[in-house]
């Protein structure tokens, strides 16, 4: 009955899964960073506001940034945490109340992975004899113990490296000569933005020409509507 349902919903999942982690949340957060704080700087400056109006916009975008990424972080990993133990206990319960069921439930899903109906049946035997919990949870409901989420953990990384991020255009921002901020916290942001996407790619072995373009276009377009707005709203210089 229940076959079809969740085995679409479950592809999602596993899909999911495998790009939650630590080095998401962390390369996420740095992105943010510097994107947000770059803008905001990038904005602040082009109103011609005084240097120090401009750092500390920079730098209460820092705070707030950060503790908004944890909030977010926390609440979504929390939320995927529920969910997971919401299908647990009520596989759990399944397979105490009708384990018969259980076991043509995960025949048909290795069937459905190409096994022949024997083959298939035997696996899901063995495998339940092991832990069938565990068999489940894994090949039903796409919960591995990797996927086993930790919010305050994710909360703290993506804090901390957004404050990483944010730090480079709001350092460069305090270093830079009045006149030429926006220009010099703009190209220097690119090009953390640029080597950020290169890691990126790299560590997570996709096209490192892709990730760096796809990175920048959003960093560009960022930084470009907010220096427009700051113009737009700024006292004439
Ligand atoms: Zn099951």
């Amino acid at each position: 009955m229940e076959g079809f349902t969740i085995m679409s919903r479950t592809d999602a999942e596993n899909h999911k899964t495998q790009h939650i982690g630590w080095l998401r949340a962390a390369v996420l957060g740095a992105n943010d960073g510097i994107v947000s704080t770059s803008s905001l700087i990038m904005g602040v400056a082009a109103s011609s506001a005084s240097r120090a109006s401009i750092l500390i916009a920079g730098a209460a975008g820092l705070v707030a940034g950060a503790m908004s990424m944890a909030a977010g972080e926390y609440v979504s990993v929390s939320s995927q945490a529920d969910t997971e133990r919401a299908d647990m206990a009520r596989e759990r319960l399944e397979l105490e109340t009708d384990p018969e069921r259980e076991i043509s439930e995960l025949t048909e899903i290795y069937v459905r992975r190409g096994l022949d109906a024997g083959l298939a049946r035997q696996v899901a035997l063995q495998l339940m004899e092991k832990d069938a919990l565990e068999a489940h949870a894994r090949d039903e409901l796409g919960i591995s113990e990797l996927s086993n989420a930790r919010p305050l953990q994710a909360a703290i990384t993506s804090a901390l490296s957004f404050v990483a991020g944010a730090g480079l255009p709001l350092l460069v921002a305090w270093l830079s000569p009045d006149r030429h901020l926006v220009l010099v916290v703009g190209i220097t942001s690119l090009i953390f933005l640029v080597a950020l996407g290169a890691l990126a790619a790299y560590t997570g072995g996709a096209g490192i020409f892709r990730g760096v373009v796809r990175v920048t276009f959003w960093g560009v377009l960022a930084m470009a509507i907010t220096a427009g707005v700051g113009m737009m709203f700024g006292a004439p210089a």
